[in-house]
């Protein structure tokens, strides 16, 4: 009974329009063409690139969408090509991908391929700008070539990380977004010696996972910064000691952090999106030394202001993007780190949530609640 080369039907949560709860819909999903693999997706979990692509405020809206990219899977079937798949290969769809024959594939410095570097516009197949998903053959769109609200996908052999088959995918399906993002950003860019102090600006799951890259860089102390005050709790599941609120500061929080660190962090990594805490997040580096990494997203308007002193006294700012992994090359090993016990996955997982009640994932990430929540398939 294969089904290689035969269109599915599978259920699918679309998004109709901009911020209205997703539906569930029998979709037909073809089969996957050149250097494309179709994979069933076991577990997705929601993360917040996709609530602002679905809420469409600051974004180009594209509608009707399957959202969803953080996931994992087993491959069902190959397209022409493919030579590093196979059927049954256990598998994390990456919202980014790595050619393997570009510039920037071949530099050992960058992850930001020509080819298949993250594209949120793009709502069909690189191949041929087609939709391989359809309802009564009118086309769904794709989001970031993943779509993993689906029960079946059709994704970029280039952007599917090939895993432990023993690793358990309701728990490394994390790795494949937010988890990594915020850990590459520590442990590949910041790189904090052993000791030293780094300052995590934002505590979502990309600011908790840069803390988890902290944890085990050996920081000495990890100090956190939110305006929530919800998130301190969480936090200190992540080694994260100390709390800095600007709420609660009359004085900038780049001054109350350098009264607390003798002149400033060594590293910090900013995980929020706003601009004011990305310049806050290098104003408060040590000068000599200090590191500044930027991850969140900011708006399409930002502006970046800062005295250029604070440069010349050797602060250096950075920024990143999925942490600076190579999505096929670098993410197997990351499932590894966690295989290995040295990374902690368990910790970003609040809650579960069967397929059928997705629009409740995305209930708790508007109201700030928890983490990440699983979604399983199937159920
Ligand atoms: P999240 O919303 O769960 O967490 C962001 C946190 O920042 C919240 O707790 C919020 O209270 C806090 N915050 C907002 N403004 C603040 C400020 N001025 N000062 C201090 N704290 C502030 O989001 P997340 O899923 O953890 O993602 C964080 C950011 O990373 C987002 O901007 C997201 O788009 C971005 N991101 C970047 C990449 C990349 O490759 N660069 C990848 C994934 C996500
Ligand atoms: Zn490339």
């Amino acid at each position: 009974m294969s089904t290689t080369g035969q269109i599915i039907r599978c259920k699918a949560a679309v998004a109709w329009e901009a911020g209205k709860p997703l539906v569930m819909e029998e979709v037909e999903v073809a089969p996957p063409q050149k250097h494309e693999v179709r994979i069933k997706i076991l577990f997705t979990s929601l993360c917040h690139t996709d609530v602002y692509f679905w809420e469409a405020k600051g974004q180009t809206p594209l509608f009707p969408r399957i959202f969803g990219h953080e996931a994992g899977g087993i491959v069902e079937s190959i397209g022409e090509g493919v030579t590093d798949l196979a059927p049954g290969d256990h598998v994390l769809p990456i919202f980014t991908g790595e050619c393997g024959d570009c510039r920037h594939c071949h530099s050992e410095e960058s992850n930001m391929c020509d080819l298949l570097r993250i594209n949120t516009e793009r709502g069909g197949m690189i191949h041929d700008g087609e939709s391989r998903f359809s309802i009564d053959g009118k086309p769904i769109y794709h989001f970031v070539g993943t779509s993993t609200f689906s029960e079946y996908t059709v994704v970029h052999s280039g952007q599917v990380a090939k895993i432990n088959p023993e690793a358990p995918l309701d728990k490394v399906c994390i790795v494949s977004c937010g988890l990594s993002t915020g850990l590459g950003a520590t442990l590949n860019v910041a790189k904090p010696k052993k000791g030293q102090s780094v300052a995590i600006f934002g505590l979502g799951a990309v600011g908790l996972a840069a803390a988890e890259g902290a944890r085990m860089a050996g920081a000495g102390r990890i100090i956190g910064v939110d305006l929530n005050p919800k998130r301190f709790e969480e936090a200190k599941k992540f080694g994260v000691t100390e709390f800095v609120n600007p709420k609660d500061h009359d004085k900038p929080v780049q001054q109350v952090i350098a009264e607390m660190t003798d002149g400033g962090v060594d590293r910090s990594v900013e995980c929020t999106g706003s601009v004011q805490a990305m310049i806050q997040a290098f104003e408060c580096v040590h000068d000599g030394w200090g590191v500044a990494v930027l991850v969140g997203v900011p708006s399409k308007d930002d502006a970046f202001k800062t005295h250029p002193m604070n440069f010349l006294n050797e602060r250096t700012l950075k920024g990143t993007f999925f942490g600076n992994y190579k999505p096929k090359t670098d993410i197997p090993g990351v499932v590894e780190q966690y295989m290995n016990k040295e990374l902690e996955v368990e910790k970003f997982i609040t809650h579960t949530v069967p397929f059928s009640e997705i629009n409740k994932a995305f209930d708790y990430m508007l109201k700030g609640e928890g983490i990440r929540c699983i979604i399983t398939m199937g159920a």
